[in-house]
């Protein structure tokens, strides 16, 4: 059995034109079935709903993914009529990844090897605090403050 660790957030289409953010937890694959309907695992997820935060576990079979021709392993949340395939959260999952990537490698790093990130979007340039401790860095000569 393999387990995919995701932990995101992806957006989901429901029925009566709706969208819900779903976080994506963790899927656990049983084997790699190519046959239509055939059982593959389970996958995590949480669902907000009705204020709410649902945790759920949900079956992966193969299934006709959203491109009609194709069968692809995949699973649909309540009141979706989309196919979520694994390969479209590996895929998603990559695409974060990669983001956090570059927007990182601008900030500089802090002792504890977090990264200092600007606390305000307005003046990038005044104070920054670390995204793992809580240390701050206040640069006075960009304080919008009348000081
Ligand atoms: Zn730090």
């Amino acid at each position: 059995m393999k387990h995919e660790v995701f932990q995101f957030e992806k957006r989901v289409h429901l029925i009566g034109d709706e969208y819900v953010y779903v976080h994506i937890k963790e899927a656990r694959i049983i084997e790699e079935a190519s046959n239509k309907g055939d059982f593959i695992g389970q996958i995590d997820i949480v669902y907000p709903f009705a204020g709410y935060n649902l945790e759920l576990t949900l079956d992966i079979t193969m299934d006709k993914s959203s491109v009609e021709w194709e069968w692809d392993a995949g699973f649909r949340v309540p009141f979706s009529e989309e196919i979520i395939t694994l390969s479209e959260l590996y895929l998603e999952q990559q695409m974060i990844l990669e983001y956090e990537k570059y927007e990182t490698r601008n900030y500089e790093k802090c002792s504890c090897g977090g990264y200092m990130m600007p606390m305000y979007d307005e003046f990038p340039s005044w104070i920054h605090y670390c995204d793992t401790c809580d240390c701050r860095n206040e640069n006075y000569d960009h304080s919008p403050l009348p000081y």
